[in-house]
């Protein structure tokens, strides 16, 4: 069960509670004390308590915010997690269940942040490789480009059906990386497959889409 008034204790310190809402404390730990409200530092503010030598008023966290503001020790925690960041259930008793509830929620952030990281890595490798191929495939294209002046009679008809294959693959390479760094290509690849970056990684990941 989690304890709140102590897990914000554990995380907020009396120092910065007091510099917030009161005074920065000097050197030697004191404010003037702001239960008697003395015109001298007679308030020390030490080891997660404020103690006045003179009113011997003496606070936690919790019990400064509520005499400070005039707050139920309920709504002196919600101020505390609000204005800290802490981000804690306070204001309700959790039952088992919720506690369970929010556990599991947890876990599911934690799943969901690995799972987005490992995409972005699968996406990476996966633009990476298109790169490769497309380097790969101007080499290859540029070395089965026929030479010029072209004469068709002593052209070879396979090196040409590969030559065109290459070029193809090439606008194919081409418009792949384009659409996945975000560019707008119209193309006949745009109408089959769309030029959503987040659907094309989704058909290359699944392998239903090749590249
Ligand atoms: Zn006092």
């Amino acid at each position: 069960m989690i304890n709140l008034p102590e897990e914000l204790k554990s995380r907020i310190s009396i120092e910065d509670v007091v510099a917030r809402y009161w005074e920065e404390p000097n050197r030697a730990h004191r404010v003037k004390c702001f239960a008697h409200n003395g015109k001298d530092r007679n308030m020390l503010v030490k080891n997660g308590f404020v103690y006045c030598f003179v009113c011997e008023a003496r606070f936690d966290i919790i019990g400064a915010v509520q005499h400070l503001f005039g707050l139920s020790f309920i709504q002196a925690c919600e101020k505390l997690n609000i204005d800290f960041d802490c981000g804690l259930p306070v204001g309700k008793k959790l039952t088992r269940s919720e506690i369970e509830e929010l556990k599991r929620a947890e876990a599911q952030r934690i799943a969901a942040r690995q799972a987005e990281e490992n995409r972005k890595r699968i996406e990476n490798k996966i633009f990476i490789n298109v790169c490769d191929e497309l380097h790969l495939t101007q080499a290859i294209v540029s070395a089965l480009e026929p030479s010029k002046p072209i004469d068709i009679d002593t052209l070879d008809e396979e090196l040409i059906d590969a030559y065109f294959a290459q070029l193809k693959r090439l606008e194919w390479l081409e418009w792949l990386a384009d659409t996945l760094l975000g560019y707008d290509t119209d193309c006949e690849w745009t109408y089959t497959i769309g030029a959503d970056p987040h659907v094309i990684y989704e058909r290359l990941i699944s392998g239903d889409l090749t590249i």
